[in-house]
């Protein structure tokens, strides 16, 4: 959750594919269902290690992505972004189009992936939760000073609009942003 200091440092690398790690990635899977996420990255479940989940379509299988790096970027495009770890607030942030990404998967095979918009987007969110970066770093002052009075005045009231807003299920979302 916000304010959660592992949510800012740089993860690290992961050097064994144990069933810990098999576990941790179920667990995590999980935790993205629940939220109606579209990817989460481990240190959003307080985990300091390079890995994340994601489902891109509703009849893909969940995958699991181990020390991923971006070797390519491409193009601009901008995208209602939201994220899993200040659920509810989405901001129009611009970032390249594609991405060349490779990593491993859980088996330790090598893996490599060209992530175009969508896709692309949720990859390089993740990434920078690997490297202890959040989405408000992306906002000018006046925009991150306006989401940290909305998370502020959520703290205090509780937050009920905005787990509401999570909870209405995965792909009625998809038009206004997703949570990553
Ligand atoms: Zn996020």
């Amino acid at each position: 959750m916000f304010g959660d200091p592992v949510l800012k440092q740089r993860a690290a690398e992961v050097t064994t594919i144990d069933g810990k790690l098999v576990k941790l990635s179920k667990d995590m899977i999980t935790t993205m269902y629940s939220a109606a996420g579209l990817g989460l990255a481990a240190p959003q479940v307080g985990v300091q290690k390079r890995l994340f989940v994601y489902q891109m379509g509703e009849d893909d299988d969940p995958a699991v992505l181990v020390n991923p790096v971006i070797s390519e970027a491409r193009g601009e495009w901008e995208y209602e972004e939201g994220c899993l770890s200040i659920p509810g607030l989405y901001f129009p942030i611009v970032r390249p189009k594609e991405v060349h990404l490779t990593g491993y998967d859980l088996a330790g095979r090598e893996v490599s992936i060209e992530a175009d918009e969508l896709l692309g987007r949720m990859v390089q969110h993740e990434l920078d939760h690997l490297d202890g970066k959040l989405l408000l770093e992306y906002l000018d002052k006046d925009q991150r000073k306006a989401a940290l009075k909305e998370l502020r005045r959520r703290d205090v009231e509780g937050d009920k609009a905005g787990r509401k807003m999570v909870s209405a299920g995965r792909r009625d979302r998809a038009d206004d942003g997703w949570e990553l």
